[in-house]
């Protein structure tokens, strides 16, 4: 790896270099409750828009690899022939400007299902080749746990990792393209004071983590505790709403339907993001569902990530991102699931 760095008002230079391309960043849109700011990864128009300073997005940038619903094919009919049409939805390269390590870690993992020998996805592989990833780092949330998941640091994946040194940024580069760009910057290589100055960060932001998951030999007792009655009041509190699968990073599950138009001569075929948690997600053809209670398809949901995910690829389909504790009205988070489990207690 290759480091560099930039002082802070090149920042713009960068922006306005990759500003010919469609690029995806954090801005604020809207208030919470609390009348904080809430972030999201959107189209960014001008450099103002784009605020590297954000705590964590609603949703990660997978919408953009894998949308909430994508034509996969189109049919048309004509003069008793038909013919197909597929469109992978790409069309021009795109920057993702500021993405947590815990988000590129969240493409990794997909990778590894959708770009794999297994399951390939053209339509993810297609978007995920044409994608410049400039990541950026972070100071934790009290309800980010992607140390506990070793997702807190990222080593592979990016184009350029940004970390903000006060008055200047120190750029790990991993790509022949960002170097590129980057000549057009007034770069430099880090001093020895650099150096420290970013191990200090490193070692601040480590001691900012307050929210911890024990995973050590989770794999195990999950095998172990199957039977637990911690899932059944777990799947009590379940509203079966799917709002975490849909803001998770790394949950791909989906279903296919055909639309046929009225005077059959065209129909789509058209990939919807599902959640295992979805009352009817395992529901097969004549009205059988193997899962149709609440409890079992919230413990599916932790066994394929924490045990079949692990077991397949060696390790967890979770980033420990929290977006999913924070999204669920039932305040069902990971961190106490996983206690709940080793502890065989649920909190009240
Ligand atoms: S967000 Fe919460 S309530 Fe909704 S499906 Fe997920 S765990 Fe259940
Ligand atoms: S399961 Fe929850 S904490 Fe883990 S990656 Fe998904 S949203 Fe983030």
């Amino acid at each position: 790896m290759l480091f560099k760095v930039f002082p802070e008002n090149a920042l713009e230079i960068l922006y306005d270099v990759l500003a010919p391309y469609p690029l995806v960043g954090p801005q604020a849109k809207g208030k919470d409750r609390e009348d904080k700011d809430i972030f999201v990864f959107d189209y960014i128009n001008s450099f103002a828009e784009l605020r590297l300073d954000f705590p964590t997005t609603i949703h990660s940038v997978k919408k953009f690899l894998l949308p909430s619903r994508e034509n996969l094919c189109t049919f048309n009919l004509f003069d008793g022939d038909w013919e197909k049409y597929v469109d992978f939805n790409i069309y021009k390269p795109h920057v993702f400007f500021g993405l947590h390590p815990c988000d590129i870690n969240a493409l990794n993992k997909l990778d590894k299902v959708l770009t794999g020998p297994v399951y390939p996805d053209p339509f993810y592989s297609s978007k995920r080749k044409n994608m410049f990833i400039i990541g950026v780092n972070c100071n934790p949330q009290s309800w980010c746990f992607c140390k506990s998941m070793g997702a807190d640091t990222v080593y592979s994946g990016f184009d350029m990792f940004l970390t903000d040194l006060g008055d200047k940024y120190f750029v790990e580069i991993l790509s022949a393209t960002a170097y590129d760009i980057l000549t057009q910057l007034p770069i430099a290589d880090p001093s020895e004071a650099d150096h420290r100055r970013f191990i200090e960060l490193m070692d601040e932001r480590n001691r900012n983590f307050v929210c911890q998951v024990d995973s050590s030999d989770l794999t195990k007792i999950l095998d172990l505790e199957f039977q637990s009655p911690v899932w059944q009041e777990w799947g009590d509190r379940c509203m079966s709403c799917g709002s975490c699968a849909s803001v998770c990073p790394t949950c791909y599950c989906y279903g296919v339907k055909e639309y046929v138009d009225l005077d059959l001569t065209t129909a789509t075929k058209q990939r919807q993001l599902y959640s295992c948690n979805l009352i009817d997600f395992a529901m097969v053809a004549g009205g059988h569902n193997f899962r149709p209670d609440s409890p079992s398809r919230l413990k599916y949901r932790y066994y394929h990530k924490h045990r079949g995910f692990q077991e397949a690829y060696e390790e967890a389909l979770c980033v420990g991102c929290g977006r999913c504790g924070q999204a669920c009205l039932a305040d069902i988070t990971v961190p106490d699931v996983i206690d709940s489990v080793r502890r065989q207690k649920v909190p009240k």
